[in-house]
């Protein structure tokens, strides 16, 4: 690789708000395959809004919803603020969490006004011993609607499910029907649940889905791909995606999401536009075929 056409290329990719920030990562770009996409923030907006709220008979909606929002005070989890500003705009009045504790890729315990809280997925009630059993159907219809569905335990009982939802970005459904054109494989892999990562999916093209993977298992994902032959490129936006970003032979950063994610990536995407992925795709099989 020559370095003038090295620096066109880049100097293009600048232009169109595709950072790529060496001339390694630019040549492996051509060569990728399969793309794994993190739903949360990268073919979403990132920005969960509170959409749902049900309690059993012997809970009250709004009593639910002010115990969890207190405790979500202390998470720094897109999905917190979703709630916190649910619970503000419903003016409930938050208290004073104690015993805050939050399970990574699982959700939130604490103590509210003297009452023990367990928020987060199924995996949580499980780890703490909690039957979920009454509100799983429940659960299970709003999940097959797209939402991320979490569940709240008062005391040791399942209370209540809470439902958020994220827009999809704009550009993401045509983003990935192109890099379908281009016959690259796209994976779409996530924490959140089976079904709801399944209702997105579809709406944006996507037929392979990754769900329910532990922050830690991302790049374990990645690996076992590339294991298979597969030249794996990975877009995320996360703190939690950086090692897979790491792993994968190109990491695609969105300019949008967290630091780390962008120190970890060959590419960032300035305005975390998926469009970006096959424009820096193009621009590498352009600036390759100059070199040679
Ligand atoms: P993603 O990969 O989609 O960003 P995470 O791995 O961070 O998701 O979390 C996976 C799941 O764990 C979430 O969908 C949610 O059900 C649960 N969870 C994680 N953190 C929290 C939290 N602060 N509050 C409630 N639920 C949470
Ligand atoms: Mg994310």
């Amino acid at each position: 690789a020559t370095p003038m056409s090295i620096m066109v290329g880049t100097g293009r990719g600048a232009l169109a708000g595709i950072l790529i920030k060496n001339a390694e990562a630019l040549e492996r770009l051509e060569k990728v395959d399969t793309l794994v996409i993190d739903k949360t923030g990268t073919i979403t907006e990132g920005k969960p809004r509170l959409v749902s709220v049900a309690v059993g008979p012997t809970h009250d909606e709004n009593e639910v919803l002010r115990q969890v929002a207190s405790l979500e005070r202390g998470s720094e989890h897109p999905l917190a603020a979703a709630i916190v500003k649910g619970a503000e705009e419903r003016r409930l009045d938050l208290a004073e969490a104690e015993d805050f504790e939050a399970v990574p890729g699982k959700g939130v315990t604490g103590t509210v006004a003297g009452h023990r809280i367990a928020f987060g997925n199924q995996e949580l009630l499980r780890v703490k011993e909690i039957d979920p059993t009454p509100l799983l159907d429940q659960a299970e219809e709003l999940r097959r609607a797209g939402q991320t569905v979490m569940l709240v335990a008062v005391d040791g009982q399942v209370a209540g499910t809470i439902g958020v939802a994220d827009e999809l970005k704009p550009s993401a459904g045509e983003a990935i029907r192109h890099l379908h054109e281009e016959g690259i494989r796209v994976i779409m892999l996530t924490g959140d649940s089976r079904l709801t990562a399944e209702a997105v999916a579809r709406k944006v093209g996507i037929d392979h889905v990754e769900a329910e993977v532990l922050p830690e298992r991302k790049s374990e994902v990645v690996k076992e791909l590339q294991q298979r032959g597969l030249h794996v490129a990975m877009a995320g936006d996360g703190i939690n995606d950086a090692p897979a970003l790491a792993q994968a032979e190109v990491g695609i950063a969105m300019g949008t999401g967290a630091d780390v994610a962008i120190e970890s990536a060959g590419v960032t995407l300035v305005k975390g536009d998926l469009a970006g992925i096959a424009r820096a795709r193009k621009l590498s099989s352009a600036t390759m075929r100059n070199i040679r």
